[in-house]
């Protein structure tokens, strides 16, 4: 496991025990070059400790190149409770957990992931400030979808103007696979822009119906939608959607879209992609509007208007990766890597750690 974590550049492992209250938790920091560990605290009944170790090591590190390439003081962090969230779930599990969360002083922030919830955070709230996505009744950021919405339609803008020359979403076609809480959004704002046709499906017909009435969104069976033929493939469902069978039968010039791990196998699909000349926005870069909620959040008075206007940037950020992709002849999801990679190795090299002016209300050691 050292070599494992030694490669993988983590900075600090926590193994939380609690036998009295069930704990078995696991918080792992993967870099705070660029600010505190945030990440989200996933509960999920893990068949062993491999297994929970491997997908959390995976996803902190994650976290550091999402925060990075949004252009965050964040680094990335994320942690993982051994247990079923339907039967395991108390009180004195989460504050317990909150308690090593405040061990940390700081280095770990956490959020709601898959397992958890508001009410979660809320418990481990009252052991520690170093949460986020708490209620806005306690100052915090709520839904965080729209804002992801918001970015996802950034990026299809920026991918848009790349192929077609202009970032016009006028006259464009677009097919939303899952149409969710952020792809009921993103159905919303194409609407807006004039999209000439919006298809969608969702294996919940309740949720279709609901965004064929509202936006004029024309329903095709989730077998078919990613065979479209449309400007753009937007997945918003669940991960893995982009793998060897799906990839031949794509009829679009652009993926762009908010689901996380949208490629199966990074490397295979991420090439067959650039192969077939397939622009693809990579999920970790396009998808950052919901971090970007929350961290408005952890500035203090959340204001929505000014989670939006930050969320603009990834237009900008997704430029810069098509620029490395067309520079150094790339795929994307490879220049991505490069771009969050290039920002840490630039921060680390001013040598004295600095959170910026956002997080520096936090610092353990100013805050
Ligand atoms: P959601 O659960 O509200 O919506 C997902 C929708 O996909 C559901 O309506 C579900 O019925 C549908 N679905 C599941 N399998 C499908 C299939 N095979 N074909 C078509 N539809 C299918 O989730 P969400 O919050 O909208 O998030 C969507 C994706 O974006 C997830 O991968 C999530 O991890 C990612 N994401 C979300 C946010 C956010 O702010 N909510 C931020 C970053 C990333």
């Amino acid at each position: 496991m050292f070599q494992q974590i030694a490669e993988m550049g983590h900075e600090r492992i926590l193994l939380c025990s609690n036998p009295e209250v069930g704990l078995k938790a696991i918080i792992a920091v993967h870099s705070t070059a660029l600010g505190p560990g945030l990440g989200g605290l996933r509960m999920w009944p893990f068949k062993d400790f491999d297994e929970a170790i491997t997908d959390v090591l995976r996803l902190s590190r994650g976290m550091t190149y999402k925060a990075a390439a949004a252009g965050l003081n964040l680094g990335g962090g994320k942690a993982v409770i051994l247990g079923d969230p339907k039967t395991d779930k108390s009180e004195a599990l989460f504050r317990s957990f909150g308690r090593y969360v405040e061990s940390l002083n700081g280095l770990y922030i956490t959020a709601e992931d898959v397992g958890t919830d508001m009410e979660d955070m809320e418990i481990i709230l009252t052991e520690t400030r170093w949460v986020s996505g708490v209620s806005p009744a306690h100052g915090g950021s709520g839904d965080p979808s729209p804002v992801t919405a918001y970015g996802v339609l950034q990026g299809i803008k920026a991918a848009v103007n790349l192929i077609f020359g202009q970032p016009e979403i006028k006259g464009r076609s677009v097919a939303i696979q899952g149409l969710g809480s952020v792809g009921y959004y993103l159905a919303k704002y194409l609407k807006r822009d004039g999209a000439s046709k919006i298809f969608g499906a969702d294996i919940d017909t309740e949720a279709a119906e609901k965004a064929a009435a509202d936006f004029g969104v024309e329903i095709v069976s989730t077998e078919d939608i990613a065979k479209v033929d449309c400007d753009i493939l937007a997945p918003c469902a669940l991960g893995a959607s982009l793998n060897e069978e799906t990839i031949p039968d794509l009829r679009c010039r652009i993926v762009a879209g908010a689901a996380n791990n949208q490629l199966a196998d990074e490397e295979r699909d991420g090439m067959a992609l650039h192969e077939r000349e397939i622009l693809y926005t990579p999920d970790f870069v396009i998808n950052a509007g919901g971090l970007i909620n929350v961290y408005n959040e952890l500035a203090g008075q959340y204001n929505q208007e000014r989670a939006l206007r930050m969320t603009r940037g990834i237009y900008l950020n997704l430029m810069r990766v098509f620029e490395i992709s067309r520079t150094e002849a790339l795929p994307t999801y490879v220049a991505a890597d490069r771009m969050a990679e290039e920002r840490i190795g630039k921060i680390k090299g001013l040598g004295a750690r600095h959170w910026g002016r956002f997080i520096s209300n936090h610092h353990p050691e100013t805050g």
